[in-house]
Parts: C-alpha cells; structure tokens; sequence
C-alpha cells in the first residue's frame, strides 16, 4: 500500500490534474492520496493559499472582499470547466469560499488557519470528483473523519500520537482516498494548521498510520540536488538520503520537503521517496533508516540565511557553575527559540533565527548580560548563514573538516563559527550572509567535482 502526496504544482491546472490522474490510475497500490491547494501555474501566479491569506486580511480588516472571493473562486472555476466536472462541484467550493466570511472574528485565534485550510480541503473535493468522473472509484475524506488530531497551536500544529489508531481505520476503505493536507483537528474541533508547506507533514502521518510501505511525495523536480540549483549550475541528484540526512538538509533550507515531515514516516519506518508528476517514470530520491550502497561521506550542502549570534565572553567562564543555564534563562523567559550554541573556554555563543529577536528584546539581552550574570563582553551580531555539510558516512571519514575549511581558505572566506555534533551527521559553519554563496560553491567544488 502506497501513501502518495502531490504538491501544489503538481495540481495548480486541469493538465497537471490529468498527469496525477495517471500516476494514482497506474498503481492500484496507491491507495491514499493527500493533496496540497493549487500552487503556482508560472513564476508569476499566486498561490491558493496566499490569496487565502490576503482574503483573510481583507476580511479582519473589513475591506471589500469580493475581489478576493473572485479570484479564489475563478481559480477552481477554471479547473472545474476544464476538466468538465458537473457544476455540483463548484457550487460547493464557492460556497465554502463565501462561507469563510461569516465566521466569528473575535476571540477566534483559528479563524486564520480556518481560512487557510480551504485551499487544500476545496482542492481535495475537486481531486476526488475528478478522479471520480474518471473511472477511479474515489472518496474524499476530511481530516476529521480519518482522524487527524492535532495540537492547539494555531498554524504550528503537531499531531496527538492518539491519532494513529484511527488513521489505521482508513485501510478499511474499499476506494481510493482523498485527503486534504496541511491541517487537522483539535480536540475541542477547531480546524488548525501545520506550518506553511504542511501537507508533507499529513502524507507522512497518513503513511505511518496505515503503516503504508511507502510514502511518495510528489514535486516537480525529480528528486533531492545535493546543493541548491540556483546557486550550484546542475548539482548532481541524490539517488538515497537517510531521513537523519534529510532533515539536516530541510533544516537548512532545502525545501523540497517540510523538516517536521519525516518524524511520523520516521517513527513508523515507512520509506519515502521524492518523485516528480512531470517526470514519474524517474526514480526521484530515496530516504531511508539506513543507507543500502556504499554512500559517499557527503551527500549535500545545505545553507540558510537570517540567522543572529549573541556572543559573550567572562574570563574564568569554564569555572562558574551554572553560567549556561543562567543565559538560556534570559531568552525562555523572553520566549526565544534558540538553534546552536558553539562555546570556547571563556566565550559562548547563541545562534537563533533572526526572527525571534525585536530591537527591545536584544536590548533587554544585553542588559541582562552584563548586569545580571556580569559578562565581560557581550554583542549581537546580525547578517549570518548558516551552512551545513552533511552526510551520515562522514563519521567513518577523515580529513572531512580539513577539506572544507581549505576551500573555505582558498577563497577567501572566513568562518565565523564551526560546530559538529557527536552523532557527525553534519558540519555547521557560520559565514556572514554576504559570502553564503561563495562557501556553498566552492564547498561543492571540494566535495563533488
Ligand atoms: N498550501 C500550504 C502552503 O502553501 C501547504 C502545502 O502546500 O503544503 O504552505
């Protein structure tokens, strides 16, 4: 049994809806699909789910929404004709466009996710009507009947491990299921939605669930590139990941698959592969619990920018107890989300994503540090990248280190920080933005050519 998950390119026109068509129609395994909303048809088209959220806006903001119902509407119209569905189906699309409107707004933090949710539960129906009219018995199932419960995080969702038992139930269905991606249900029955580019997530979740043998994730590239193509001219494809590679890689920005969305698949070892709606006959990439070949010690290079760096220093820092804890204190107590924390003797530095810090909140840092724990030096430093080399090989591998800081040299970049963790799944390098692309380049220099 296959879990397969089509990403919103893969279903942003009435073509693109034949192709997967094809796909589900030429495997009887692939019994569960889970549907993104309509992405972009071109470079310059708008996603479903951001005319959702200028909807969204326009509506708390009570400006004229009917532009906003139009286009959204239109954009399903267009699918619907095309692929000469019955009006039936429009009339419930439109409906539930024009019905997000009525919804309280006060005292309602789900009304966001609500909206939101339509573009993929809307795009769900339709799949499934289409599918339907042609041939392939089909039932569209929303979120709640097959069992999607979530945390009370608005638009940052987890799944309640209770869900699975009844995720198990879908295998009961006779038909081919349509799932819509990207959110749930709370306990208190509140549609709530993962994080943007969620409904990877829900594919993984629905995999795990039924325990499927595999899950695909279908994109429009034919797979995983070992560096990102806009910055590396064709990097080489990744025939195999381990799901530990690639969340390392999503973590730094690879976006090809949402980070959060291997644990579920993890956790019920379901192997997973990145295939391509418009190239399906390619292999894509694999991800796997264990490497199946000899796998080269570096598998990708990764890098992402907007990251700060609070940095400190207090001589005989090595010997005060609890200094660490004193310092992470002054963020949890601001509510600050931390990533790394690369230390020296009598220095330690903090890198969080610059999006958790505001001018006050770094001015209040600084405070604390110098009168509460009484460092010597403390600064913030704004404008870094982070690059991560990563592969699981790299353990058994030496010199890994000294071959990346030598391109590093050789190019006259210089690495702010470096840190491995024990389990030397990858090397994290600091560079100030500016030369983020340079050390990618002349990392996958060092490592692939
Ligand atoms: N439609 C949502 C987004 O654009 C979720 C998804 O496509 O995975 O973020």
């Amino acid at each position: 049994m296959k879990v397969v998950k089509f990403g919103g390119s893969s279903l942003a026109s009435a073509s693109q809806l034949q192709k997967v068509l094809n796909i589900v129609k030429s495997d009887k395994n692939r019994k569960f699909v889970v549907v993104s909303a309509p992405g972009k048809r071109d470079n310059n088209d708008t996603k479903v789910t951001d005319a959702l959220i200028q909807y969204y806006r326009a509506y708390i903001e009570g400006e004229d929404l009917i532009p906003h119902q139009d286009w959204i509407i239109k954009r399903y119209q267009q699918m619907v004709s095309e692929l000469q569905l019955k009006p039936l189906i429009l009339d419930k699309i439109t409906k539930s466009i024009l019905d997000l409107a009525t919804l309280p707004i006060e005292e309602n933090p789900f009304l966001y996710d609500t909206f939101l949710a339509a573009g993929e539960d809307n795009n769900a129906k339709l799949v499934a009507a289409f599918f339907n009219q042609n041939g392939l018995k089909t039932r569209y199932i929303h979120p709640k009947e097959a069992g999607i419960l979530v945390s009370s995080e608005p638009s940052n969702a987890r799944i309640l491990p209770s869900s699975y038992d009844k995720i198990e139930e879908l295998k009961n269905y006779e038909e081919v299921l349509v799932i819509p991606g990207f959110f749930g249900i709370t306990q208190k029955g509140q549609i709530c939605t993962f994080s943007r580019g969620g409904s990877d997530i829900t594919g993984s979740i629905i995999a795990a669930g039924v325990k499927a043998d595999l899950y695909e994730n279908f994109t429009d590239v034919d797979g995983i590139f070992a560096a990102h193509p806009g910055i590396i001219q064709k990097p080489h494809l990744i025939p195999e990941l381990t799901y530990r590679e690639m969340r390392e890689l999503a973590y730094a920005g690879f976006g090809v698959l949402h980070d959060e969305a291997l644990i579920p698949a993890y956790r019920g070892k379901i192997p997973l592969v990145i295939k391509n709606t418009n190239n399906p006959d390619h292999p894509g990439t694999k991800i796997v619990l264990k490497h199946s070949h000899k796998a080269i010690p570096v598998v990708g290079i990764a890098g992402d920018s907007n990251f700060v760096s609070i940095n400190m220093s207090k001589y005989l820092m090595n010997r005060e107890v609890g200094f660490g804890r004193k310092v992470l204190q002054i963020l949890e107590e601001l509510n600050i989300r931390w990533e790394h924390m690369p230390t020296g003797i009598d220095d330690l530095s903090i890198i969080l994503r610059e999006r958790e810090l505001t001018p006050i909140k770094e001015e209040e840092i600084l405070r604390q540090l110098t009168q509460k724990i009484e460092v010597d030096h403390a600064e913030i430093e704004h404008n870094l990248s982070i690059i991560m080399i990563v592969g699981e090989k790299m353990k058994s591998h030496i010199g890994l280190t000294a071959t990346a800081t030598k391109a590093l040299s050789d190019n006259n970049i210089n690495i702010q920080m470096i840190s491995q963790g024990s389990s030397e799944v990858s090397i994290m390098l600091v560079v100030n933005s500016e030369q983020e692309k340079a050390a990618i380049q002349s990392l996958y220099k060092a490592f692939f050519n």
